[in-house]
């Protein structure tokens, strides 16, 4: 696969593919420190001047104000994350013998980890924790989705394609980005596939021996909740014999797992988007599974009807999207999580078993645990906590870059 061309959607361009720095990048006095422990992400902030005349995309050295040498990045000054930091030895250049050592390694880790099934669905690339800013990688069987999250990673891909088929030798490649991302990065990214042949319809994978469709370039996100596989898995081990109901359910992961894994007696799915209920109900079909309804409504709405109605169910699950895009909007989406568990618990049989999750980086796992605390003592019922659990494996947490940590997910027995 190595030797095929690079597609024409994917310009070739210049000065950085030597991997050499091409300016100096110095920090304010006292400013430092941070990247010395490894943060990848220099801010604007942080930039006392710039010796040079870098175009954004070219590699940088980063210098104290006493003119150490820190690290060496690249640069954007479009965006406030003004330089990524990749190596921190000065002897190491940032050009493709560099991107592929870093590939290399990240999915090597993940083939450790078991994860390289012909039909496995794994994150190989996370971003800072695999050294590489700016990139998701996904794999779903043979096919790969390509979260481009930086101009770095943008302007590289030429190169980077081609590595990365090189290392998976995967059916295709397809690239996606986030709207949001594309204006602060002020990046131009392509869309689709950049790589082999699209799948015509969905990607079939298997998570715990339960099937899978997924489609890679209109599902949300990059098509499927890879970040959920082992919480999905911890959450069915407590649903034998129970009546569940998994909302914002997305495809029916934690729903099908509840049924296949777990042995619940039956289960209802919601989720406000069409598509992910026809998903959702194509999966079951394909599994079999005959116990999970799925229902396509407003989540905060029904939970409200339910209440009123006076339904009970011996699990409930809750899944929502990100509440806070950042740190400004903590306190409404600790308001939010607080409404919806407030709620759940109500529809709880005594002794039920709530899973509840917040993928919001911006919204710690100490904050949520406290909105868990206000929601026992405003429901006058005890919250024993079983389970606290984060993301998998393939999604590692570098210490140096906390901010990587989003996804909570603890597992509780409603007294
Ligand atoms: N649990 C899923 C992932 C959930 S992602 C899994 O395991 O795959 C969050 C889901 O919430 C998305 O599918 C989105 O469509 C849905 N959603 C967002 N807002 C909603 C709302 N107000 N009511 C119902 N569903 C909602």
């Amino acid at each position: 696969m190595a030797d095929r061309s690079t597609p024409e959607n994917l310009q070739t361009s210049a000065e950085w593919q030597s991997g050499r720095s091409v300016a100096q990048v110095i920090l304010k006095p006292r400013k430092s420190r941070p990247f010395l422990a490894r943060h990848p992400w220099v801010l604007e902030t942080a930039v006392a001047a710039v010796a040079g005349a870098p175009a954004d995309g070219d590699v940088v050295d980063v210098f104290s104000d006493q003119r150490a040498f820190i690290a060496r990045g690249i640069i954007n000054r479009r965006s406030h994350v003004r330089v990524r930091l990749y190596t921190w030895d000065q002897g190491e250049l940032l050009d493709a013998a560099f991107w592929q050592r870093q590939l290399a390694r990240a999915i090597g880790w993940r083939q450790r980890l078991g994860l390289l099934t012909p039909e496995g669905a794994a994150r190989l690339v996370f971003s800072e924790a695999d050294g590489l800013s700016g990139m998701v990688l996904d794999r779903f069987g043979s096919h790969l989705v390509l979260q481009v999250n930086s101009l770095a990673v943008a302007v590289r891909l030429p190169m980077l394609v081609p590595l990365i088929a090189q290392l998976a030798a995967p059916q295709s490649i397809v690239v996606r980005s986030e709207g949001g991302l594309v204006k602060v990065e002020g990046m131009e990214v392509p869309a689709g596939c950049v790589w082999g042949q699209a799948p015509e319809g969905p990607v079939q994978i298997t998570e715990h021996g339960i099937r899978y469709g997924v489609d890679v370039t209109a599902g949300q996100k990059t098509g499927f909740y890879v970040d959920q596989r082992e919480n999905r898995r911890a959450a069915a081990s407590y649903m034998q014999g129970r009546r569940v109901l998994d909302l914002f359910c997305y495809s029916g992961g934690f729903a099908l797992a509840a049924s296949r894994l777990g042995g619940a007696a039956e289960v209802l799915g919601v989720d406000s988007s069409e598509p992910a209920i026809q998903w959702a109900r194509t999966n079951a079909e394909l599994n079999g599974i005959t116990n999970v309804q799925f229902e396509q409504r407003e989540c905060f709405e029904i939970l409200d009807e339910m209440r009123d109605a006076g339904k009970k169910f011996d699990a409930v699950i809750l899944d929502p999207p990100k509440f806070s895009r950042n740190r400004f909007h903590v306190v409404e989406a600790l308001r939010a999580y607080h409404r919806i568990n407030r709620v759940a618990v109500d529809l709880l049989e005594a002794d039920g078993i709530l899973v509840t999750c917040s993928c919001s980086g911006s919204v710690s796992r100490q904050d949520f645990l406290d909105m868990l605390t206000g929601v026992a003592a405003k429901s006058r019922r005890s919250i024993h906590l079983l389970e606290q659990r984060g993301h998998a494996g393939d999604h590692p947490i570098s210490l140096a870059c906390p901010e990587n940590e989003y996804l909570k997910c603890m597992i509780c027995r409603v007294v």
